[in-house]
């Protein structure tokens, strides 16, 4: 109904700015319904909701009281991709005073809330984070498939299933992407989404108001449990112990559990080792650092998603520079869009330089090709003189290849540039060499974080 409302809306609105406007403005906003005759209108960047909350706000709440007076209150807010429960951990008995309706615009960021059935004891799923919306590539494919495989399944096939990656990488994605498949397929089978830290805080209460026996059975009636980022319950004695019996009971249940870390079970420090071997008699599966591929496709769905043009060369840019996380890669393409609306001119490689200047700086941050070759010689344990000598071996190659490869990520140095650093070796050498490293790290977890730590290293 809500929604019906808001197309209707959305419609008038249309008809009043204009669709060059509306293109830009309105049709980006993503619609939450909130409880109670409150409605949650979302807009990725602070700069539009801003924009909008000022240019067609009091308009919109206008609108909509004339389309449905019991909606009281329309927030706009930035629904940023920081994941979906981290307002969720805020104790439900800490609801906006209601003496201050209606009020127009909240407070930046704020997690997007969601619209299906929300469990009081879980976190709220982003609505954005489904299956159709990861794209995927092949450092994330296993994984990928491992969350498919679950959310389809009607038994049991292995458990837990063990998500581990760094940050930004879509761990969080991947499990929200499972419960609302689950809840479209399946409603009868009742999952529960939480992050550690919230279970950690829930069991904390209950300690304290010595109700954890009603703790214990809400955990345990659940069919599907999932808890994100458990890296936080680590060497916490008490929240571990209870965890590891929830985990217990819903495995002998045969219920599915599916965990997320930023480590695999074995690396994850102050994890008691019943509780880390039971973790690992699952299927554990780890999302890799992005590729160059990988980031172009995020880059390409995104752009599409949001409705923007954005020129093939500015995305190549984007995905060859900004290669830390996805979560990076989407903030930097929400501020060039949202600049591109705001100037009202097109996209180009010069306007994404100018915006994402002190992004770039940061990760140019006048690393030299020269201090590349020393660390990475020094790394490989080769003699700096062999990043330009003509030796192929293997030995002296691959340490090459990954000088290469770091001086295109983390210099504005063109191909041409870098080749002439090594010895004078062409271009399309540079070019093989930042695709065969990029490969390497989808395949080898071991060459990856290897290449990960001289990055960051380098970048000091
Ligand atoms: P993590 O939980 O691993 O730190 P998230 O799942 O929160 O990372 O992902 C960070 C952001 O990047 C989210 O907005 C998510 O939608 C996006 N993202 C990550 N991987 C992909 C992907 N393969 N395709 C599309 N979006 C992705
Ligand atoms: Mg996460």
């Amino acid at each position: 109904m809500i929604t019906a409302e808001w197309d209707k809306i959305k419609g008038r609105l249309r008809d009043e700015v204009g669709d060059a406007a509306y293109r830009s403005w309105l049709r980006p906003i993503t619609l939450h319904q909130a409880a109670d005759g409150e409605v949650r209108l979302g807009l990725p960047t602070r700069f539009m909701r801003d924009w909008v909350a000022t240019h067609y706000g009091e308009r919109i709440r206008a609108l909509w009281g004339a389309e449905n007076p019991a909606i009281r209150v329309v927030d706009i807010v930035v629904v940023n991709g920081r994941g979906a429960d981290i307002s969720a951990s805020v104790p439900a008995a800490a609801k906006p005073d209601a003496a201050q309706r209606p009020r127009l615009v909240s407070q930046a960021p704020c997690a997007p809330v969601a619209s299906v059935d929300q469990d009081e004891l879980g976190a709220q799923l982003d609505p954005r984070f489904t299956f159709k919306n990861f794209v995927v590539g092949k450092p994330n494919e296993f994984a990928h498939a491992a969350a498919q495989r679950v959310a389809e399944a009607t038994a049991v096939s292995f458990n837990p299933l063990f998500l581990y990656g760094g940050v930004g990488l879509g761990k969080t994605h991947l499990m929200h992407a499972i419960a609302h498949h689950i809840r479209e397929h399946n409603p009868a089978r009742r999952v529960l989404y939480l992050s550690a830290e919230k279970f950690m805080y829930r069991f904390i209460r209950a300690l304290r108001s010595q109700d954890t026996m009603s703790f214990k059975e809400q955990f345990r009636s659940v069919d599907v449990l999932m808890v994100d980022d458990v890296q936080f319950i680590a060497g916490k004695d008490a929240t571990q112990e209870e965890f590891f019996h929830t985990f217990n009971a819903l495995v002998d249940q045969g219920r599915q559990i599916v965990i997320s870390a930023d480590k695999s079970p074995s690396d994850l420090e102050g994890m008691e080792d019943r509780l880390r071997s039971r973790l690992n008699s699952g299927l554990v599966a780890d999302l890799h650092a992005t590729t160059y591929e990988l980031r172009l496709g995020i880059l390409h769905s995104k752009a599409e998603q949001m409705g923007a043009p954005v020129p093939q060369k500015v995305m190549e840019f984007l995905a060859h520079k900004i290669a830390s996380n996805v979560r990076e890669l989407e903030g930097a393409l929400n501020r060039v869009i949202a600049h591109s609306q705001l100037v009202g001119r097109a996209i180009t490689l010069e306007s994404t330089q100018d915006v994402l200047h002190d992004l770039l700086k940061a990760s140019d941050r006048r690393i030299t090709i020269e201090e590349i070759q020393k660390r990475v010689a020094e790394h490989f344990n080769i003699k700096l003189a062999e990043m330009s000598s003509a030796r192929r071996s293997r030995q002296v190659a691959r340490p090459r290849q990954v000088a290469m490869y770091l001086a295109k990520q983390l210099t504005s140095r063109s191909l041409p540039e870098i080749g002439r650093k090594f010895g004078g070796r062409d271009h399309t050498t540079v070019m093989h060499a930042v695709k065969k490293v990029e490969e390497l790290r989808s395949s080898d977890q071991g060459f990856s974080e290897d290449v990960e730590l001289l990055r960051r290293m380098l970048q000091g």
